[in-house]
Formats: structure tokens, C-alpha cells, sequence
């Protein structure tokens, strides 16, 4: 029989999770329908109740749903327990009993390392932005020699270096950004409204990788780390990686990602 997996999210119409996970599915012969559903901005537990009452085996959760999805969790992963983020976007329905994941780190980690071909290890990063993939992605990352935070809202920065011990890691706010970086994370929302952070263009150090968590386009961010000389890249790999991961926590089974980030790229 078919297994059933969602997206929720809202909005959702963009999202690109159902053509991956039906090429993962169709790569791997996994028996599975994946479908995006719209739930009301107050309705996301009703739209996971009424997933379950249908026999959904699992869902991916995305904006603004992520906290929410947490919140409702019955179980949690080690790793979502230790980022502190309180976030989850994978969820995995064992006979009404939801379990939460959050594949969003390991899915920036793969691209970065396995797709690009970055070692982020002993590396100087500094991650623009400090809201829920700030979070999600942060204890990926702690292999860096250094990883500074800067925010616009600089006390959101602080709240998410405070109780962090394996990684020197601090905070900071754009216009005090004095240092060069070898990996940027934009982790901001700004590449949707094409707004340009006010960052100098030194912080690209030489061989540097400016990464945009944002896919489809070029972001402001991205051009300016191009002019810069910096190596650019762009958050579909990630939304690859991460979907990945799901399907392997739900099925036990490991798409290659590579032909659907491939395929993605050339419709
Ligand atoms: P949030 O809304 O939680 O956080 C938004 C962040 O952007 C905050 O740090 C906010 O700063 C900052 N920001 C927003 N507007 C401005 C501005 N005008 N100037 C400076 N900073 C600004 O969003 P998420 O963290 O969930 O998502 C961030 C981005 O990452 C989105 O573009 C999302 O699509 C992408 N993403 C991509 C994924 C992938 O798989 N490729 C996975 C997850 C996210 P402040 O705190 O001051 O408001």
C-alpha cells in the first residue's frame, strides 16, 4: 500500500519538497505519495491531527510552522534536543505517536562539505541572521575554529551564542564587522524583498564561500560576494540535503541527491 507524506506549510504553493521527494521516490522504488498542504496560519495542529486521522506516516513542516511543530512533538531527536532551537521540520507518525526531527543542519552541512566540496573545519564563519534557520543550522556548524553571529536585532544574535562551549562563537551586528570570513552563511530573509545587508565588502577573506540560504535567483548578497571575488552559492542543495534526510529517517533508505539537484536546477 501507498504510503502518504505532506508538506505544511503556509503559503506553500512554491514549495519544491513534493518534486523531490517524488524523485527520491521514483529513484529508490519507494511506494509513496508526497502532496503540499496549505494549512490556516491558526490551524497547523488541526491540519496534523486530521493528516494522522488519515494515516499520513510522516510530514515535513516548514514557515511559519516550524516552533508550532515542535510544541506538538510527542518524542524529539537527539540533535533537535541539543540545538536548542525548538524547532522541527521533519515528522515522523508512528501510530499517532509524532516523533520530530530537524534536518536543516546536516542538509547545510552536506551541501556545503559533499556537494561544494568546503571543509568547514578549523574555518572563520560568520552567519548573517539570527531567526529560525539561524537556529536550525547553528550545532552544524561548531567544527569552525570561530562562528560569529550578527543580526539586525542584535539581542536575537546574543540569545543564540549564550550556553554555546564547543566553538568560540559570538555575537555581533553588521555595522561592527571588522574581520574577513572564509564561510558566509546568509541566513537572513532579506534575498526575498532584494533588500542589501549593510555589510563591508572585506568580510569576503580570500577563497571564501558566501552561501545564500535562499534559492531561485541571484540575491543582493550573492552579487555583492561575487564583485568581491568570493565562491557563491545558493540554497538548493540544502533544500535537497535536507529533504534527503527526511526520506532516510521515514524510509531507511538514502537518495542521491545530486541528479535531483540536477534536475531542479534545469527546469
Ligand atoms: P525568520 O523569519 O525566522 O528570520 C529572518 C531573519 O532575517 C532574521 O534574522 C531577521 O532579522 C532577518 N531580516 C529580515 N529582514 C531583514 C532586513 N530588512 N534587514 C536585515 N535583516 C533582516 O526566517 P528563517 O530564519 O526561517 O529563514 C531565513 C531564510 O532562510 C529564508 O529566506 C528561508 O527561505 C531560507 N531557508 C532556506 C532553507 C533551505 O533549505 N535552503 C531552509 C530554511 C530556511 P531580525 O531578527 O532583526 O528580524
Amino acid at each position: 500500500m501507498t504510503d502518504k507524506y505532506a508538506v505544511i506549510g503556509n503559503p506553500i504553493g512554491h514549495s519544491k519538497s513534493p518534486i523531490i521527494h517524488q524523485a527520491f521516490a521514483k529513484q529508490t522504488g519507494e511506494d509513496i505519495s508526497y502532496e503540499a498542504i496549505l494549512a490556516p496560519l491558526d490551524g497547523f495542529e488541526s491540519t496534523v491531527r486530521e493528516l494522522i486521522a488519515h494515516g499520513y506516516k510522516g510530514a515535513n513542516v516548514t514557515v511559519p510552522f516550524k516552533f508550532e511543530a515542535y510544541q506538538l512533538c510527542d518524542s524529539l531527536s537527539a540533535r533537535v534536543v541539543s540545538s536548542g532551537a525548538g524547532a522541527v521540520n521533519t515528522l515522523v507518525n508512528t501510530h499517532g505517536n509524532l516523533h520530530g526531527d530537524n534536518t536543516d543542519g546536516i542538509g547545510l552541512r552536506n551541501d556545503i562539505e559533499k556537494n561544494l566540496g568546503f571543509d568547514i573545519t578549523n574555518k572563520h564563519v560568520l552567519i548573517l541572521g539570527a531567526g529560525g534557520a539561524a537556529h536550525g543550522v547553528l550545532n552544524s556548524l561548531l567544527c569552525a575554529s570561530s562562528i560569529t553571529i550578527a543580526n539586525r536585532t542584535h539581542e536575537k544574535a546574543l540569545d543564540l551564542v549564550m550556553g554555546i562551549k564547543d566553538c568560540e562563537v559570538n555575537a555581533s551586528t553588521y555595522d561592527s564587522l571588522e574581520k574577513s570570513y572564509d564561510l558566509i552563511i546568509n541566513a537572513t530573509s532579506t534575498g526575498l524583498t532584494d533588500t542589501v545587508l549593510p555589510i563591508p565588502s572585506s568580510v569576503f577573506a580570500p577563497g571564501c564561500l558566501a552561501y545564500d540560504m535562499m534559492y531561485g535567483r541571484e540575491t543582493p548578497f550573492m552579487k555583492q560576494a561575487r564583485e568581491a571575488g568570493a565562491q557563491v552559492a545558493d540554497g538548493l542543495g540544502m533544500l535537497v540535503e535536507q529533504a534527503a534526510e527526511a526520506f532516510y529517517i521515514w524510509r531507511g533508505v538514502r537518495p542521491l541527491t545530486q541528479p535531483v539537484i540536477a534536475q531542479l536546477r534545469n527546469a
